[in-house]
């Protein structure tokens, strides 16, 4: 069999959706950086390294809610919250600024 040139769009094929191609470069989709794509090693070794591996998880986590909603700390919940809370007011047409409540207020330092 030839040993055929491989190119960007046949290791997206090979590789699978994590993978993307672009003007013929390779890229990993999850990471958004470039990979060496005429070395099979080197996708293999991207697909190992930690920060891949972080990355892939953390968009699983973004595509499935029940389990990004088990992640989210405090923290994410009171922002969360706050930003709800501040779409309502504005929708409202309540101002910000009228409030007196320290808690109320302490709500949206960080957002
Ligand atoms: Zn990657």
């Amino acid at each position: 069999m030839p040993n055929k040139p491989k190119t960007a769009l046949s290791r997206v094929k090979e590789y699978g959706k994590d993978f993307v191609e672009k003007n013929n470069e390779h890229f990993c989709a999850i990471c958004s950086i470039k990979i060496n794509f005429s070395r099979k090693s080197s996708i293999e070794q991207h697909l190992k390294t930690a920060i891949h591996k972080k990355n892939s998880e953390k968009i699983k986590n973004k595509n499935s809610l029940n389990q990004s909603l088990i992640n989210l700390d405090a923290e994410q919940v009171k922002e969360a919250f706050a930003r709800d809370l501040l779409e309502a007011f504005t929708s409202a047409k309540i101002p910000l600024n009228k409030l007196e409540n320290e808690s109320v207020k302490n709500l949206f330092k960080n957002t």
